[in-house]
């Protein structure tokens, strides 16, 4: 049976509703588009106490710093889903600016330090992210004032690649997109270990599932289960 996403918090309770019916009035999920490859830089707020997260720190995330300013949101953390320069340009000017900790998996640790030449191959100057300050692995907990990301390992993309789950929510990174799954032909990729991870770790979340992809629109597991190309051979 499919078991929803969710990671019980700390028993108070105002935190009661977080994963459950009620979980949604809590959270706020913002989608910033940014930079030339039209990266998706999400910002989970908890609206009980105002602390939040960026998955992904794109190119040209001045907006999210505004918007995390302007409405005096504490950034906790920096969330990596994995190492690709489009997802961590501005890792190093969030800490800077928030002194937020960067949270990303091991096994992507290589990836930083070619940050500059592959942004380079598209005609951009990046700079090497900082160390991240903590390594998660599959099934570590990442807090957000009192709401709770579960790291889920989805390598295929990268060797490193998470996903976090929150509720009935899922941030896939470049995993899975809206009819799509994420290119493996770059350094580290593996179709077949990509599509492993699908199978394992995302259409086993149930159908209402939202899928909070890397680029691109939200979609859903259930429509991906049923209509994603990529996926009619796999997770039967
Ligand atoms: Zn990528
Ligand atoms: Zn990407």
């Amino acid at each position: 049976m499919a078991l929803p996403c969710v990671v019980p918090t700390k028993s108070r309770a105002r935190t009661a509703a977080v994963g459950g019916p009620g979980w949604r009035q809590h959270v706020e999920i913002l989608t910033f588009v940014v930079g030339p490859l039209q990266s998706n830089s999400y910002l989970v707020v908890d609206e009980v106490s105002h602390r939040a997260a960026v998955i992904d720190p794109g190119m040209e995330s001045e907006v999210v710093l505004e918007t995390i300013g302007r409405r005096s949101l504490q950034l906790q953390s920096v969330i990596i889903t994995h190492g690709h320069f489009d997802h961590v340009f501005s890792t190093g000017l969030f800490k800077a600016k928030t002194g937020a900790d960067v949270v990303m998996h091991p096994n992507d640790l290589p990836l930083l330090a070619e940050v500059p030449e592959t942004a380079r191959f598209f005609g951009i100057k990046a700079p090497v992210p900082p160390d991240p300050d903590r390594l998660v692995r599959e099934g570590d907990t990442i807090a957000v004032g009192e709401l709770s990301l579960r790291v889920l390992e989805t390598p295929g993309h990268t060797p490193g690649g998470i996903s976090l789950c929150l509720g009935d929510a899922v941030f896939v990174g470049d995993t899975l997109f809206a009819g799509s799954v994420g290119r493996t032909d770059l350094r580290g990729g593996s179709l077949e270990i990509l599509l492993g991870s699908i199978r394992s770790k995302l259409l086993t979340l149930p159908d209402r599932t939202v899928v909070y992809a890397g680029h691109g629109p939200a979609t859903s597991i259930g429509v991906e289960r049923r209509d994603n190309p990529f996926l009619q051979t796999e997770g039967r």
